[in-house]
């Protein structure tokens, strides 16, 4: 039996604009076990990077966690004082992003950002135990113990991706969130970095949420996967299970727009756009574009659901009441 790491229930997420609340975030459920490796999916906004920003309470105004609940280890995270979350910040949660080698400090040396972080957090207090810990960490991300005497302008893109990797996992969190870490890389240095970062992950017992898009990428790193639309998780599942059989007719279709090797074929792409989150369609919100829609789509929002162990999906046809279903 798997134990949650961390619980997310019912999460909702708003920027407020002067042309209304974009619903970010509408309402996203979802679970992490221990040790586990989730991957979240989607187009670009879909609402991904939101969940990650939330999770770690880093949603900036206009932007505002409107409802939900995040259990990290049962403490709830959206009701601790703010002082109280930094220090969970780094410390039991951390996160790395596509853009974080460019929040590297460029005046500082990466023993001095690394060292921030630890005296941030009242560990590691005398200056030869934050001397040895930073060496070790460089070593465990696969850089050399000389890269703490360097600045960010002298260290490759995949260097710095490993030295905020490094500061990530300063203090061993439990949950790392990594939002398209290797995005701005190229394959070979991609493939190298998420390796170090499983092996890491593995080493400390932490569990991940991997966000992206390159399918090819999440199949070879997480276990499950969940798929966001429009702000919904709309389908989760093994990796197995949502490759070779997938429910939601969006998850369909994104798995058959991926280039397959035997077929050489140019891939599908899905058709129409996602709808703007101002002005989210009544129903289903993908029901403008879904092939398979019913009159019943338009007018009731499915919720995701559980259709097996650690499998849910969010769509009419495998809730329906299938003597009111038409095809529209
Ligand atoms: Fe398509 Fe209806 Fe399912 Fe939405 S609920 S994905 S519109 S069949």
């Amino acid at each position: 039996m798997n134990s949650n790491i961390l619980e997310v229930r019912n999460l909702h997420v708003h920027y407020h604009t002067r042309q209304g609340a974009v619903r970010a975030v509408n309402g996203a459920s979802f679970d992490l076990h221990t040790e586990e490796r989730l991957g979240l999916v989607g187009e670009s906004g879909s609402g991904k990077s939101t969940v990650a920003l939330a999770l770690m309470r880093l949603i900036r105004p206009p932007g505002k966690i409107e409802g939900g609940q995040v259990l990290l280890d049962g403490l709830s995270l959206l009701e601790l004082p703010e002082e109280r979350m930094r220090q969970i910040r780094l410390a039991e949660i951390a996160m790395v992003s596509q853009g974080a080698m460019n929040s590297l400090n460029p005046v500082a040396q990466v023993h001095r950002q690394i060292e921030d972080a630890l005296r941030d957090h009242g560990v590691k207090q005398t200056k030869r135990e934050r001397a040895e810990w930073i060496g070790e960490l460089l070593q465990r991300v696969g850089l050399p113990q000389a890269t703490a005497e360097m600045y960010p302008h002298e260290l490759s893109g995949g260097m710095k991706q490993r030295v905020c990797i490094a500061i990530a996992i300063c203090l061993k969190p439990k949950v790392i969130i990594a939002d398209e870490p290797t995005s701005a890389l190229d394959v070979v240095v991609q493939h190298q970095v998420m390796e170090t970062l499983e092996s890491l992950r593995a080493e400390l017992g932490a569990s991940v949420i991997l966000i992206g898009h390159d399918m090819g990428l999440m199949a070879q790193t997480v276990d499950r996967i969940g798929v966001m639309y429009a702000g919904d998780l709309i389908e989760t599942g093994s990796v197995e299970a949502l490759l070779n059989d997938p429910l939601h007719p969006y998850t369909r279709l994104l798995m058959a727009s991926l280039p397959s090797l035997e077929q050489k074929m140019a891939a599908k792409g899905i058709p129409g756009l996602m709808p703007s989150l101002l002005n989210r369609p009544t129903g289903c919100p993908f029901h403008p574009r879904c092939p398979d829609a019913f009159d019943r789509c338009k007018v009731e929002e499915p919720i995701l659901q559980t259709v097996q162990l650690n499998r849910g999906v969010a769509c009419h046809l495998h809730w329906a009441d299938s003597a009111g279903k038409e095809a529209s």
